[in-house]
């Protein structure tokens, strides 16, 4: 019996190499987990039906002397994968009734690769509906419990991700992250999530949510897993032209290993006794590990998140425009097509979706566009340029990842505001298109805790650095 909650994907591949067991083994030991207990977690939405042929292929592979290299580094390693990301041929819904039904046509880029590294893609894990939330109640498929307290959300918008390696039913997985999608969740359920620097990872084949925010990375037990899993994914890709190549950032200054503290922000409202307690004691232990601290200063950081609510519906308000009933997946008849497009739009659509869909679509108005997207957009810049003056003197910025623990399930439900606050922390580095880990810190009784760093812009070699040595790796 091989326990999953012993292995991670490096030792996995060693294994493996080893002949410790095979592929097919390792992906039937994560069925066998998942039979058993995701009925009550309800991390995935489907386990596709081809994980064992894909399992076989990698031993035949292995069986020819190929083992997990830089060529393929994921070479019979079980993968889940969020529901917005396209692998073709299985459907994705991006956890909408909408999309009821869609079969993807072509694999997204991130799956290409994973699948060109020898990932096998097991099955595709529940999300907040077109990736809108941060506990995963939004799903049309129903919502997906904490692996640590079933009473509890795993965070959101990757719950099912971040649950499906909380509860070791996998290794790793993929999110989207677009105010917090991964960190938030991979806080919550007590593992390691990865955010890139914006334009490090294809969005092609990503149901898109906010395309000038979105990112897909990784959720792993540990950093260097998380890394494994970000180079499989990433690298410039025709197909989506915001991507970036290696050189866009120079490497510039050398990581002297000084974090900066927001101390205004991390103390805003509404942040909780044991984060900050927790808190305080990750700083003692990245001062004992030999790193530097220091106090900084952002007033506009605080900005971020009211920011944030206007250009995330905005663009969720356009790319949303196109599920129309006639292209894609659910359709509902009218009297005449334009009333096929409501009655479609109505019933397919839940009420997050349609909260954000009318307010993107009133900030963008004439008359209003200047004053809400306007001024968003000049506040965006504001806090991309301190953040970046910031890198300037400082490696890393630290502030917990969420101001709570994983709260109840329908905790928040009936206010979206309070929930919009799960996200003060992350959003920031959407915002400034920068890359941030979050990292396991403790317990609030059997509750996870997580800590976040942030790098400049293609510095995420220094968030590895600095995540390995606080997890001891
Ligand atoms: N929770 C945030 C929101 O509701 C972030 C979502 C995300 O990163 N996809 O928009």
């Amino acid at each position: 019996m091989i326990d999953l909650s012993e292995l991670t994907i490096k030792g996995a591949c060693e294994d493996l190499k080893k002949k410790k067991f095979s592929a097919r083994e390792l992906t039937q030991a994560s069925l066998d987990v998942i039979n058993e207990k995701d009925t009550d977690i309800h991390a995935f939405l489907e386990v596709f039906d081809d994980a064992l042929d894909q399992a076989d292929e990698a031993d035949k592979r292995i069986a020819s002397g190929e083992f997990a290299s830089r060529r393929m580094p994921l070479l019979g390693i079980p993968i889940a994968i969020k529901d917005n990301m396209l692998v073709e041929g299985k459907r994705a819904t991006a956890g909408s009734k909408i999309l009821e039904g869609f079969v993807a046509p072509y694999d997204a880029t991130a799956i290409r690769k994973l699948k060109d590294a020898g990932a096998i893609i097991l099955g595709r894990t529940n999300m907040d509906e077109f990736a809108m939330g941060s506990s995963t109640e939004n799903s049309a498929y129903g919502v997906t419990k904490n692996p640590h307290d079933p009473s509890r959300v795993p965070g959101g918008s990757s719950g099912g991700s971040a649950a499906a390696v909380g509860a070791n039913f996998v290794l790793g997985s993929y999110g989207s992250d677009t105010g917090g999608s991964i960190r938030q969740p991979a806080a919550f359920s007590g593992i390691v999530g990865f955010k890139p620097t914006y334009g490090k990872v294809s969005r092609s084949g990503l149901i898109a949510l906010a395309s000038s925010l979105d990112q897909i990375g990784p959720f792993a037990k540990t950093v260097s897993d998380v890394e494994v899993l970000y180079d499989a994914v990433r690298g410039q890709d025709p197909l989506d032209s915001t991507t970036i190549s290696e050189n866009t950032y120079p490497q510039g200054k050398k990581f002297s290993k000084t974090i900066g503290i927001p101390r205004s922000f991390v103390e805003s409202e509404g942040v909780d006794g044991s984060v900050k307690k927790n808190f305080e004691e990750v700083i003692k232990k990245f001062l004992s590990l030999g790193y530097n601290i220091a106090d900084i200063e952002l007033p506009h950081l605080k900005y971020s998140l009211a920011t944030y609510y206007i250009i995330m519906p905005a663009e969720a308000s356009s790319n949303l425009a196109r599920f129309d009933g006639v292209k894609y997946g659910f359709h509902k008849d009218g009297k005449d097509s334009i009333d096929d497009y409501f009655k479609t739009r109505r019933m397919g659509f839940g009420q997050e979706a349609r909260r954000r869909i009318i307010l993107g679509t009133y900030v963008l108005s004439s008359g209003y566009y200047d004053e809400y997207y306007g001024s968003a957009l000049k506040m965006k810049k504001l806090i991309t340029e301190e953040l970046k003056e910031t890198f300037g003197k400082i490696d890393l910025i630290m502030t917990p990842t969420t101001p709570t623990p994983a709260f109840k399930i329908g905790e928040k439900t009936s206010n979206p505001l309070s929930m919009y606050l799960a996200d003060i922390f992350t959003v920031p580095a959407n915002i400034a298109g920068l890359p941030a880990i979050s990292l396991p810190s403790g317990f609030d009784g059997n509750l996870p805790l997580g800590v976040q760093l942030m790098a400049g812009l293609g510095r995420e070699g220094n968030l590895f650095i600095a995540g390995k040595e606080f997890l001891e790796e």
